[in-house]
């Protein structure tokens, strides 16, 4: 009878595994639920091994399906204590080194294992024990028996404790899921403890028949509570779709994931991405590696296409749980549009629409600096303040839209007049003030002149009309004395309402007195 119930067990175990492994594979896309899916499998396998070696009556047969179940169970410890450390701290946490590094063990364990018959490290001698129900293989044990089984009880304890941490933490619906899940890492504990006791002196082994319960629990924490799948799996959706391109590195500048928006980004640079060193797949493009070795954001220039492209170089350093450095997420965004439309913003802001010159408030703005700049290293400058003479006629006599292509045509002579280092901007009306900078009394004087004279020359030709005009300039030029560049202004300001006074196109100086 018991020995009914025990195959049936066994076997309805065997097959519940399988659809676990299988069911998980087909569903889970996170990496914990692979590992639970990998964790099912190994203990199918051992389970199978089992359920063959306690229903065999030939010592061989028994050591052969002993040895079958040893393709699983090595592996079960690690990949529960690997679930239990990624169920509770999330995806990045474990480096690639404390991986292999967790792995020794068991691949050890399953190597010894297999070529247990050359050096018996693993079982020294394998005997045929009846008992009333069973016929079971008894083992006498070898070093890496006692190493094995350390190990697992390392791995049983260390998840018990990080589920034991979890649920103390949680609160609500957390809280019952890590229950569930604290109670199932209990339970091979009592598996272990059972076979220490050698309970009933039946000489199963208890772990067997207590994994299955475990596996079955966590599984139904997994399908009951499982947000955090949809968590994990919502943060990729938006990693792999998101509009910017994301690069993931650790601390040796190693690629770690990275979306289709950052390969389209690394293809203007015929660089292909993949999980390797920056500096291995950017040999060519040293300032490009650099960009992303650092830890620093920075804006990134880029000609493509015949256009130049502007990218923002977003960096968040990822740390752990303990406040290490882990990692470096690199976010790349297009900002050409942001920055021509700021550029644009700036000028339209600066810049007087009708004649295109600067505007008031930017070329107030400019003088001033011109006038902190000269006081601060003892320069000097001039500038001539210029009035359309009867404009007012102009506007009067040819229509308003004349009087705007004056004031346009004007702006332009300006431009062309004058050297790329002044600077000009229209006042108000048809009022406009040029700051010549490095330019003495003297010089600026010279140069009102020839402007003024240029100007009088100009015919524009406005609809089949002929215009013709001339101006009134004054002049000044900045001296230590000027207490303020607006009384620069005034005093130009003035000469050239003398200009006017005296019977207009002409040039007025205006010095300090
Ligand atoms: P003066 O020789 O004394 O400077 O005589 P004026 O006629 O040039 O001076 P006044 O200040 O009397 O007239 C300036 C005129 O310029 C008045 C105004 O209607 C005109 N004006 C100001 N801004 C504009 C503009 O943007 N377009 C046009 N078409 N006219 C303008
Ligand atoms: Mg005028
Ligand atoms: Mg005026």
């Amino acid at each position: 009878m018991m020995r009914v119930v025990v195959n049936l067990y066994l076997f309805l175990a065997v097959l519940m595994t399988l659809f676990f492994t299988t069911y998980m594979l087909s569903k889970g896309k996170t990496s914990y639920i692979k590992v639970f899916a990998a964790l099912s499998l190994c203990v199918s396998i051992y389970l199978f091994g089992y359920l063959l070696e306690i229903n065999s009556f030939e010592l061989q047969e028994m050591i052969f399906w002993n040895q079958v179940q040893y393709i699983g169970l090595p592996f079960f410890p690690v990949l529960w204590l690997l679930m239990a450390l990624l169920y509770t701290k999330g995806k990045y946490i474990i480096s690639r080194w404390k991986l292999v590094f967790l792995f020794i063990i068991p691949v050890l364990t399953f190597f010894f294992r297999m070529t247990n018959s050359f050096h018996q490290l693993y079982y020294h001698s394998f005997q045929l024990q009846h008992t009333a129900e069973f016929s079971l293989l008894h083992l006498v044990k070898g070093p890496w028996y006692y190493v094995h089984s350390t190990y697992l009880l390392f791995c049983l304890l260390l998840t018990t404790i990080l589920f034991y941490g979890e649920y103390k933490k949680s609160i609500s619906l957390n809280h019952s899921r890590f229950r569930i899940l604290l109670v199932a890492s209990v339970i091979p504990h009592i598996g272990l403890a059972l076979i220490l006791l050698d309970f009933l002196e039946l000489g199963l082994d208890y772990t067997a028949f207590f994994m299955p319960i475990s596996l079955l629990l966590i599984m139904l924490s997994i399908l009951k509570y499982d947000f955090l799948e949809v968590k994990t799996l919502a943060r990729e959706t938006i990693f792999e779709n998101c509009s910017d391109g994301m690069v993931l590195l650790d601390m040796e500048h190693r690629i770690l994931d990275y979306n289709k928006e950052a390969q389209c980004f690394f293809s203007s640079f015929k660089v292909v991405l993949q999980n390797r060193y920056i500096d291995d797949i950017m040999t060519g493009q040293k300032e490009v590696a650099e960009v992303f070795k650092g830890e620093a954001s920075q804006e990134f220039r880029l000609a493509r296409d015949g256009r130049e492209s502007c990218f923002e170089i977003t960096s968040t350093v990822m740390e752990n749980g303990y406040g290490s450095k882990i990692g470096i997420l690199k976010s790349i965004r297009d900002v050409t549009e942001k920055k021509m439309i700021q550029e644009r913003l700036k000028l339209l802001a600066s810049i007087d629409e009708l004649c295109g010159l600067n505007n008031r408030r930017y070329f107030m703005e400019l003088l001033q600096k011109e006038y902190e700049l000269a006081r601060v290293y003892d320069q000097y400058f001039s500038i001539l303040l210029i009035d359309i003479d009867h404009f007012k006629a102009i506007n009067d006599t040819k229509g308003h839209a004349a009087g705007d292509f004056v004031i346009r045509e004007f702006g332009k002579l300006i431009k062309e007049n004058f050297r790329k280092t002044d600077f000009s901007g229209r006042l108000g009306g048809e009022e406009f003030a040029i700051v010549l900078t490095n330019t003495s009394f003297d010089a600026a004087l010279q140069v009102a002149e020839e402007f003024r004279e240029k100007v009088a020359k100009t015919e524009m030709l406005y609809e089949n009309h002929s215009i013709s005009m001339t101006i009134s300039i004054g002049v000044t030029s900045f001296f230590n004395e000027a207490k303020s560049f607006e009384e620069i202004l005034n005093y130009a300001d003035e000469a050239m309402y003398e200009s006017k006074a005296r019977g207009r196109n002409c040039t007025t100086v205006k010095f300090y007195s």
